[in-house]
């Protein structure tokens, strides 16, 4: 039906590639292409049967994406390289009039802050070339925004309050290590927390709002208040929330390691210059951290994602919880990459299918709440994510 070029070749390009081969009817052809081209050819040996080409792309170079582009063709461009190349990737799907996909917000590498606005403002000229980008189809961003829309859709005349938790109850068995890239996670999780309420943002300190939350089939485990950038685009597209809140769940020992990383300035984007050369603390960190890719192996428990929402239905107050709950050993067995990369990689290839089944596919810069929510949240269930719906019940929050 289509052919696909996914650019990024780590733990969540590593699902993408096997998701997408083992679905030939929709990816007819497949490119994976990253800065090093070994780790490309060995995700294109572990899926086998030469389903997958290779090519070593620098997407920070636009002209050297649109030659790639322009050489094999693709209908569509999955991006699950860094945040840091969302813009130059975005300009050369425009050049080339290609359909794009993303699974994180841009970041500009010089500065530990993300939001929607540099990207939201491609969206005339995607219009105008007639093409579409899909904004966020991970997990969270991603399915988190979809069952929202979802439960607005099916469930609800109004949500009023929302609350995204997201439990990772797994063990890798490492004294730290984070599940996908330490840079984006650090900078992601040591920031101050924000949410929304009453018409505003709210900021807090870093982990400053935190209690324990009940996960399915987990137990109770300490949450933690912080930003994440789907709560941007949601108050944005259902204006009737009047809270929107996103808590992650994280053990002591985590938390520790953090603040010691912060507290000796590791987790720095500040170049210092060490031994004649200038190095950026956060990114030697990232060179000396377990490869996120590489936890799978001994990687036991299970992650529970999901959206719990209280708003009207009827003239009554309705809640409803809904998430998926994934298994790192399960995940491992069918890729070879643990919970964290399969609850992203998943979503973005359902996503790619949307767009060349021709049921996502409209002219301009969308994040995935704006299309329709059924036919992603049917497939990405037969994919391997089976969500669970619970109503009326305590939300806890
Ligand atoms: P990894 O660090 O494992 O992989 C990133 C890949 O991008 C690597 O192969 C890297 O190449 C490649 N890359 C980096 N810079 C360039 C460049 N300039 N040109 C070409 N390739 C480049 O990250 P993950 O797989 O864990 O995460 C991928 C993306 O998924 C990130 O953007 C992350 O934020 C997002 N994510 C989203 C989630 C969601 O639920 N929405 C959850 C988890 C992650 P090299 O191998 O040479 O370093």
């Amino acid at each position: 039906m289509g052919k696909v070029l996914i650019i990024g070749a780590g733990g969540v390009g590593t699902v993408v590639a096997h998701k997408m081969a083992a679905n030939p009817g929709i990816f007819t052809d497949i490119m994976l292409a990253s800065r090093t081209k070994s780790k490309c050819d060995a995700i294109a040996e572990a899926v086998g049967g030469n389903k997958i080409k290779t090519a070593k792309v620098d997407a920070n170079n636009v002209p050297e994406l649109v030659k790639l582009i322009e050489s094999f063709k693709p209908d569509i461009v999955v991006n699950v390289a860094l945040p840091y190349q969302d813009l130059t990737i975005m300009e050369a799907c425009l050049q080339t009039k290609t359909a794009y996909l993303d699974t994180a917000n841009y970041e500009p590498e010089n500065e530990a802050k993300f939001e929607y606005s540099w990207q939201w403002a491609y969206h005339e000229r995607f219009k105008e070339a007639g093409i579409t980008a899909i904004l966020g189809c991970g997990f969270d961003p991603g399915v988190t925004s979809i069952y929202t829309a979802y439960a607005a859709k099916h469930h609800f005349d109004e949500i009023q309050y929302l609350d995204i938790v997201d439990c990772n109850a797994g063990d890798h068995g490492k004294a730290f290590a984070t599940n996908f890239n330490p840079e984006i996670n650090i900078r992601e999780v040591t920031q101050k927390g924000k949410f929304w309420e009453d018409g505003q943002w709210k900021l807090t300190e870093p982990h400053e709002i935190h209690k324990p939350l009940n996960y399915p089939n987990i137990g109770p485990k300490e949450s933690y208040l912080i930003y994440h950038e789907e709560l941007e685009s949601l108050v944005k597209n259902f204006p009737t929330l009047k809270r929107a809140r996103f808590w992650m769940t994280f053990g002591q020992e985590y938390l520790t390691h953090l603040r010691v990383i912060q507290n000796i300035g590791m987790a720095s984007i500040e170049p210092v210059v060490y031994e004649g050369k200038e190095i950026v603390p956060i990114q030697f960190l990232k060179a000396v951290l377990p490869n996120p890719g590489e936890l799978g192996e001994n990687y036991t428990g299970e992650t529970s994602i999901g959206c719990r929402i209280r708003g009207m239905k009827d003239g009554k107050e309705k809640t409803y919880y809904i998430y998926n709950n994934c298994s790192h050993e399960v995940a491992y067995k069918e890729t070879g990459a643990q919970g964290v990369s399969y609850t992203t990689g998943v979503p973005a290839m359902v996503g790619a299918m949307m767009y060349l089944k021709g049921l996502w596919k409209e002219n301009g810069v969308f994040n995935v709440e704006e299309f329709n929510p059924d036919p992603f949240l049917k497939e990405v269930a037969e994919q391997g994510l089976p969500w669970i719906e619970l109503h009326d019940v305590d939300l806890e929050l």
